[in-house]
Order: C-alpha cells, then structure tokens, then sequence
C-alpha cells in the first residue's frame, strides 16, 4: 500500500523527550477520510504511554486522541463527509465490527480488540498506529464524528476523550435527575465529569485533593466540593452519593471514596494509575456497594456527547500550548498543574 509522510511529534524510548519526527500514514483508501490536524488535546493516557507506564508501548510512539481538524480529502466511497468539512477523531480509529459488542454498537468494547488511534495495530500497513500530535491523519468514515458548528474548536477537541470517558458511565449508570455523583479528580475528565453530571440534572459533588480547585470547582458546576486530605469532610459525607466516578490517574486509597456510598451505589473507575489499588472486604460489604470501571465510548455515544455539547454550549477549560512545550506540559500535568486540559495547536509544527 502506498503511504505518505507526515510530521509528527512523537518519543523513542520511555525515558526520552518527544520531538520531532516524520511517520508514513497509508494514502486514503476508498472508505477514508484524510484531516487536516486543527488542535489535539493532551490526555494523561498520552503520558502514561509514552512514558510505558502500562507496558506495551511499541516505540517510535506518536500519541494523541483529542483531535479536531478539516477534512482535505475523502475516497471514492466515503457519503458522510466531505472536504472542508470539520471533523474529529477520538481514541478508536477501527474495530473488528463483527462480534457481539461491534454489533450492540459498542465499539469501545470489541472482543477481538479494537483498534486505537495510537499504539495499536494498523492492519493495512502491519505497524502501530500514531496518534494526533502531527500534521495529518487518515481514517475510515465510520470513525470520524462531526463537530458542532458552534463551539470553540481548541476547547471542543478534550470532548473526544475526556468528554465521552465521562459521559459513557454517566450514562450507563443513569446519572441525572434525583441522583447525587461524586466526581473524584479533578483534571481533564474529572472537570468534564462535572460540566456533563450538571448539565445531565444531577446533584454534583466534587471530591479534590486540591485547596486550589475548592473555589474553581463551583464555577465549573459543582454544588458541594469535598476537600479528601480533611479526614472530618470525608466521614461527614460517608453514605451520602449514589455514584462516584474516579478520574485518578495516580495511586490512591479508592477505600476512601468507596465509603462515600450509599447502599447499591457504584464507584466507577475511569483513572487508570499504573499500579493496582486494593480495595478492602468492608469497603463494599456492609452497603452492598459495587466495584467497576468503564472505558471510553463508543463511536454514538461520541456523537451524541458532542451533540448534546453543542446543545448545551459546553467545551473544556483549557490551555492552548505550542507542540513545542509538550514536554514541559507533561511536567506541568504530573503536578496538577493545568485547568483543565492543555490543547496543542497544531499550526505550532509547521513551524
Ligand atoms: P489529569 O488531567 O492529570 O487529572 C488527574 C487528576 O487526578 C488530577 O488533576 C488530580 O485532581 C487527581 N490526582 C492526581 N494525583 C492524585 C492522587 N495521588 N490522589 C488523588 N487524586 C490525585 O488526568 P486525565 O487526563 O484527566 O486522566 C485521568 C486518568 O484517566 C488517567 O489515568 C488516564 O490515563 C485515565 N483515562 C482513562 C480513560 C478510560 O477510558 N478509562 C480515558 C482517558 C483517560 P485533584 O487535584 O482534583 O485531586
Ligand atoms: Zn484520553
Ligand atoms: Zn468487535
């Protein structure tokens, strides 16, 4: 298959910077949609792989799954879209589309693995995919997802993966009206996480290790905020939420946040740290309590969460960077230190 070459930013081994590299990407094929990179977020699971703190990195490694462009071209048989059209891509850029969760719909939850927009298996050029931190990307139209006209285009790119990691088990776990959601973390998805659970209906309590975020918190939705390091505020508010979902991307005692609960009520992982984290026996027993987790969403829910963003006018808080600064950023993310998200312009890399 013929290909062309792209400038990217990508690293080489864990412990290296990212810096800037050529990738070959395969030539639009009949069903794909090749796009113009406008902005890309930087997610922490951005970080986490190029650093391989989840193991099976798979090196040269380009990341970034936040993205929003224009589309340059479509093949032969694409009917969605066209040139010219805006368009984003998220964190799946295929799937086997045959088992049972491809044919729910549920792409996210492919049996036979689907095919992420970085470090995955890209089955026309038997190599790993590279993700948004470049110039421009090709994927297949069924993939792409279409961008409200009306919202800030930087701001809009976190929705592809912070938004819709959030809005999935929001959802899923029917968070809304008469309901309370505790969101612990708040970074890229726990600030998205509390925009959404707001404006689902729902009673959002936000849970930060952060004193600086305490006030922020409010302006971004919140009706109560719950400081974890106060051990007094975490027991006076035991048994009180319906559901909390957990945005942590370090290690943490999610047993103080299980206890939280009422009886039946769920915490949700969406936080992926490195390293296991134990929960204890008492934690769930006497109420009952359950124990899961939730992986993006599907290509729909991408959809409607974007609709539904657009509707309600909601995009991230962000910080737009130049490529250039993305090491840095990576420091500045692992202190906490971004509200809420930091997106990268991509015109910075044609320069
Ligand atoms: P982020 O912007 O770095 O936010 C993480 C937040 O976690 C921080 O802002 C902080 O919030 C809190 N935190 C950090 N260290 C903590 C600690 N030791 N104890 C308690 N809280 C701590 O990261 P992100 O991009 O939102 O991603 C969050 C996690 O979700 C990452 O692990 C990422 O890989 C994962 N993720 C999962 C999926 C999925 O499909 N499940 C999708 C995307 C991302 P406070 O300051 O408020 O405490
Ligand atoms: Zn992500
Ligand atoms: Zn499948």
């Amino acid at each position: 298959m013929n290909t062309i070459s792209v400038r990217a930013f990508g690293t080489e081994a864990p412990e290296a910077d990212l810096k800037q590299m050529n990738i070959e990407r395969r030539e639009t094929t009949a069903k794909d949609v090749e796009i113009d990179i406008l902005y890309c977020g930087v997610c922490h699971s951005d970080l986490h792989t190029a650093r391989n703190e989840w193991h099976g990195t798979i090196y040269p490694n380009v990341p970034g799954h936040e993205i929003v462009g224009r589309i340059a071209k479509v093949g032969k048989d694409v009917t969605k879209l066209k040139a010219g059209d805006l368009a984003a891509v998220g964190c799946m850029v295929d799937s086997c589309r045959e088992c049972e969760q491809c044919k729910k719909g549920r792409e996210q939850y492919c049996e036979k693995g689907n095919v992420l927009t970085y470090n995955s298996y890209e089955k026309y050029l038997n190599r790993q995919t590279f993700g948004g931190y470049s110039e421009r990307i090709v994927v297949d139209e069924d993939f792409v997802l279409r961008v409200p006209e009306n919202l800030d285009l930087a701001a809009a790119a976190p929705l592809l993966c912070a938004g819709v990691t959030t809005w999935s088990p929001l959802k899923h776990w029917n968070v809304g009206e008469g309901t309370t959601v505790g969101i612990v973390g708040i970074g890229g998805l726990g600030h998205m996480g509390v925009k959404l659970a707001k404006a689902m209906g729902a009673h959002v309590v936000v849970i930060t290790t952060s004193s600086s975020k305490v006030e922020d918190a409010h302006r971004l939705g919140a009706d109560e905020v719950i400081l974890s390091t106060d051990k007094e505020q975490m027991k006076a508010n035991a048994n009180k939420l319906h559901f909390v979902l957990d945005c942590v991307s370090a290690q943490h005692d999610v047993n103080a946040y299980l206890r939280l609960l009422k009886v039946d009520g769920t915490l949700a992982l969406v936080g992926a740290p490195e390293h296991p984290l134990p929960v204890a026996a008492f934690s769930l027993i006497p109420k009952r309590r359950n124990f899961a987790g939730s992986t993006i969403g599907s290509i729909a829910e991408t959809q409607e969460m974007l609709d539904f963003c657009g509707k309600h006018n909601i995009t991230a808080d962000i910080e737009l960077i130049k490529i250039q600064d993305i090491n840095n950023a990576y420091e500045r993310l692992l202190k906490g230190d971004v509200k809420y998200r930091f997106v990268i312009d991509m015109a910075s890399l044609k320069n």
